[in-house]
Formats: C-alpha cells, structure tokens, sequence
C-alpha cells in the first residue's frame, strides 16, 4: 500500500468560498480527492468538487496559473501527438502512424500506398477517427487544430484539401503552427472546421475557448471537441482512479449533458454527440489503480501497446454502447443570415 500520511490534502473550501457552477450557476458539493498518479508531478492531493444540478466537475480552489505550469512534466505533449516523444521509433507508434494514414485514405478516396493487411485493419478501424473531418470542405477549407503540439494532425489533414492552422501554448513552431495562446493570437480568417481535441479539460477558462470558437467559426462551420464524459460506465467503476479525471491536469470534467449547455451558452448548435474509441481506456484505470496502491512502474511503450490490444475489444464494447471514457460533442454555427432572410 502507498504510505500517503506524508501527503498534503487541502482543506475544504468554506461554504461561502465555493463559487457557483460557471455553466448552471447550481451549487458545488465536494466530491473526491485524489492526487497526480500518472506523473508524480505532486503529491499534494486536490479536491473535486461536483455541480449539484449539471454534475459538472471541477478542481476547487482553482489552482493559480503558476500551479498550473507545474502540474506538466517538461517535455509534456498531448497524449496522441506521437511525433513529439522519442517513443516515435517504437513499433507502436510506428504502426499507428500509418493506421492513421490509411483510414484517412480511406475516408477521403486517395488510393492508399500501405499493403493489403493494413488496409483491412483500416477498413474496421475506420470509425475509430473522430474529432476529425473525415470529408472534403464546403466553404472556406479553413480548419483550426486548437492544442496542435507539435502540428501531427495539420500535417495529415493537409494532404486532404484542407487549409490548416494550428495553435499550442507548447510545441514546434511553423507556418502553419502558432505558439501562443488561443485566447489572445489575433486570427486573420474565420475557420470552418474548429477541432479540440483533449483541450478544453486543461484551460483555466473553458467558457472563454467557447466563446472565442464562437466568435471564429465561418457560418455553418463546425467545431469538433473531445474531451473526457463523466457519463460512463468506467468513472462509476474506477472512480478517483479513472483516467479521464487526470488529477491535477484536468481541471474540470464535463459529461455529454452539461457540455450541451455550455455550448447553447454561446450560440452553438449541437448536431451530434458520440463516444470516441478510448483505446487503452480500461488499462489505464487498472495500472492507475496499481500504481497507486503498489508503485508499479511505467511500462516500455512496446508493453503498454500490447496490452492496449489486448483490451481493446472492451473499449470497442464501451464505444458500441455510448460508454467510452471521452465523447465527441459536434456543434455547428448556425447561418442567422437564412434565418433573419426566411
Ligand atoms: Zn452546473
């Protein structure tokens, strides 16, 4: 068992210190308290708190910026963005790259240049791409990839007839790639295709990036966010130990309810909502648990690989019945010029 009587646990906010939920204006209650597992960046643990009417959660006291930068290892990426890590040479990652690759191909028409077993996992693999267009633009072409890393995603989506830009507050500059934040950087276009993808958990502000996704989508222009749903199958299991919770980097939890509402809040209209294939999802919160409670170590990315295999068929069960640990909320601008017209 960890020895955790050295740990720091905070106080509970006085009830006049706890402030209302930012989507619902309902009332906070304390929930779980739970510390950096997955890191070790601290071993201070913090305290979630749950909205009583949306359920929406939230780390409280909100931690200060400063807090924030020191929540993330230095050489933090996004968990998808492989071309970042050194890990690139595995097997693994290796293979994905060109999984992605294909199923794009796919999508998209292109006669693909991988052999005939890749284009078979591909082809069942082939709704497993989301937060992702997977057709040719409409309008402008213009596509935003908001938490960009090191621009994996634009350069794929670049082959495709989309005009990307990305934007990181960290990761490799371009000319198509902006290190900045996305609150502040002036935009010189509006974008038809806004894609966040494992973001809006992270920010200070959630209801500013809405916002200002709002104010950059063309009319009739999408916006794609995934991001973890407390409503699933996996949290009411793993509870502090699930891995969407991510303690202390997600700073707030939505579920596929409440993140409707904070889009509504800013003239958003949620065409769809789905559950994104978490693959992994389940080892995850299982080596969660055992290096909580035993210190196991990380293990080799070739390993891990083969256990993400092994459970996939469980997250391909979670995914079928809308139970994943993330979910993908499709929102669109509506046109107002058809509607004051009509
Ligand atoms: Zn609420």
């Amino acid at each position: 068992m960890t020895d955790v009587s050295n740990h720091n646990y905070p106080e509970k906010l006085d009830l006049d210190k706890i402030p209302k939920c930012p989507i619902c204006s309902g009332c906070f209650l304390y929930h779980l308290s739970f510390h950096d597992v997955i890191a070790g960046q601290h071993k201070s643990y913090f305290n979630i708190y749950r909205c009583g009417s949306c359920y929406f959660l939230k780390i409280l006291p909100e931690p200060t910026f400063d807090e924030i930068v020191s929540f993330y290892p230095e050489d933090y990426y996004s968990h998808q963005d492989y071309e970042a890590k050194e890990e690139t040479t595995s097997f693994a990652h290796k293979f994905i790259d060109k999984l992605q690759n294909t199923i794009l191909d796919l999508h998209y028409n292109k006669k693909p240049s991988s052999g005939l077993f890749l284009r078979s996992i591909s082809w069942l693999f082939r709704n497993s791409i989301s937060c992702m267009p997977v057709k040719q633009p409409k309008g402008s072409g213009m596509l935003l990839d908001v938490g960009s890393g090191s621009g994996y995603w634009i350069e794929k989506l670049s082959r495709y007839s989309w005009n990307c830009k990305g934007i990181d507050i960290i990761g490799k500059k371009s000319d198509k790639n902006i290190i900045g934040d996305f609150l502040k950087v002036p935009f010189e276009t509006k974008f038809e295709y806004i894609r966040v993808h494992g973001v809006i958990e992270h920010v200070i502000d959630p209801d500013k990036y809405i916002m200002r996704i709002s104010e950059l989508l063309e009319e009739n222009g999408e916006c794609h966010i995934s991001t973890p749903n407390s409503n699933c199958l996996s949290f009411k299991i793993f509870k502090k130990y699930w891995i969407g919770l991510d303690v202390p980097r997600h700073l707030q939890v939505f579920n596929d309810q409440n993140l409707v509402l904070l889009f509504k809040k800013y003239n958003l209209e949620v065409i769809r909502r789905s559950s994104e294939l978490s693959s992994g999802a389940f080892i995850s919160c299982i080596y969660i648990y055992l290096r909580d409670k035993f210190g196991i170590a990380p293990p080799h990315p070739n390993v891990w690989f083969f256990l993400v295999i092994m459970f996939l068929p469980l997250d391909f069960f979670m995914k079928w019945f809308n139970q994943s640990v993330n979910m993908v909320v499709v929102a669109k601008k509506p046109d107002n010029r058809q509607t004051t017209s009509s």
